[in-house]
Order: structure tokens, then C-alpha cells, then sequence
């Protein structure tokens, strides 16, 4: 979820090459607490007319997951600004505005990317998974690449290497037709 805040109120942390830290963390209280809110992202800059906006970013995982299907997106909001507040507790805090994903509802998601499991081959089923049928029927798709896997950029190589796969295809066919 993203929160839209009316100040900066966590540092901005400029590294020596003037590069502003995107992202800070906590140490969850409980072993209880380490699926909420542990890792923020700074997705602050400037809105469509000019003015600077302040936005935080987080995930919750693992068993606070359904956390966005069971409550509103303000009681939602709240639980990510209780954390903040914890952690800096000197701090005018005020969210104005937040944006919830809920992918988890929606049947054509499902919310979720391959991964290795203990005694897989890796590589062999990744491979497996790319294979062309009849030389028609191509694959793209971030389980098809095993060099980069689970990512955007590992989906977007794969549907390019696959748009290669066509053409070549087709540039074959031309040169074999009479
Ligand atoms: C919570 C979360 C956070 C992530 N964070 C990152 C990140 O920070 N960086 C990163 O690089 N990657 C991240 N990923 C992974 C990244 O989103 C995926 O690897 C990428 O979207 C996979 O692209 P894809 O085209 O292979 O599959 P998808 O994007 O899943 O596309 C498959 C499409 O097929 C459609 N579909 C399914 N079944 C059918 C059907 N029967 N008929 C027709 N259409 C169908 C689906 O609706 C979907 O649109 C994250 C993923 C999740 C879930």
C-alpha cells in the first residue's frame, strides 16, 4: 500500500554522491510483527503540477496478508501509520490520502510468482517451461527465463526473446515458401 503524507518527516539521508536513500526499515517488535510494515519505500517527487508530494510505500506478507482483504483501506492506513509513529515518535505525522492494492481478490492474479522449491532441478524446469510447440505455439513469461525469474525484467526478455523466436520463424517459412 502506498500513504500519501502532507510533510517529509523521515529523513532523506543524502549519501556522499548526493543520492537520496529510497528506502528505510524496522525491526519488527515480535516475530509476530515481521509481515507488517517493515521496509518503506520513498516513492515521493512531483505531481502532474509541479507540487512535491510525500509518499511512503510498504508490503505486508506472509500471515498479515489477508490484513487488505479483511479491513477498509483507512484501518489499513492506520496500522501502516501506527508503525511509523513508533519509529518516530517526535514526528507530526498526518496521512492524507492512501491507495490499497487488492489483488489477492481478484481470480485472474492470484498474487504470486514461481519460485525454486528444495529439490528442484531450477534451471531444468525454467527451460522445460519455454520450450515452443510445432514451432507456433511460444512461451514468454517470467517462468520461462531462468537467467532472471519472479522479476518484470526477466518477463520483458522473455517476451522479446520470444518475438525473436516469431520472426525468425516467419523469415524461414519465407525463405523455404517456392
Ligand atoms: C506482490 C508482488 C510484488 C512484486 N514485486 C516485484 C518487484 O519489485 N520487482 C520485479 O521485478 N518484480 C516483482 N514482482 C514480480 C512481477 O510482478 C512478475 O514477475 C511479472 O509481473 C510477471 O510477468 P508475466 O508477464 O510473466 O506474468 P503476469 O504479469 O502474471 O501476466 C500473466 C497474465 O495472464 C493473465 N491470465 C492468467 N490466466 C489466464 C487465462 N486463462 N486466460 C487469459 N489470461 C490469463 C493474467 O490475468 C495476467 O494478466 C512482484 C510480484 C508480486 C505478486
Amino acid at each position: 500500500m502506498a500513504v500519501k503524507f502532507d510533510r517529509r518527516f523521515w529523513s532523506t539521508v543524502d549519501a556522499d554522491d548526493g543520492i537520496k536513500a529510497q528506502y528505510f526499515g524496522k525491526v519488527p517488535d515480535s516475530k509476530s510483527d515481521r509481515s507488517l510494515f517493515n521496509i518503506y519505500y520513498d516513492f515521493s517527487g512531483k505531481d502532474a503540477t509541479g507540487n512535491e508530494v510525500f509518499v511512503l510505500m510498504s508490503y505486508v506478507t506472509a500471515e498479515h496478508v489477508n490484513l487488505v482483504n479483511e479491513l477498509s483501506d483507512e484501518k489499513v492506513a492506520e496500522k501502516f501509520v501506527e508503525t511509523l509513529r513508533k519509529m518516530f515518535p517526535k514526528a507530526i505525522i498526518n496521512p492524507i490520502g492512501q491507495m490499497v492494492s487488492h489483488w489477492g481478490a481478484d481470480p485472474y492474479i492470484g498474487m504470486s510468482y514461481t519460485y525454486v522449491p528444495f529439490g528442484s532441478s531450477g534451471d531444468g524446469v525454467y527451460n522445460k517451461l519455454k520450450e515452443t510447440i510445432d514451432d507456433r505455439i511460444y512461451f514468454a513469461g517470467e517462468h520461462t527465463i531462468a537467467a532472471e525469474p519472479q522479476t518484470m525484467a526477466g518477463a520483458y526478455l522473455s517476451g522479446l526473446r520470444e518475438a525473436s523466436k516469431i520472426v525468425m520463424s516467419w523469415k524461414r517459412d519465407i525463405q523455404e515458401s517456392p
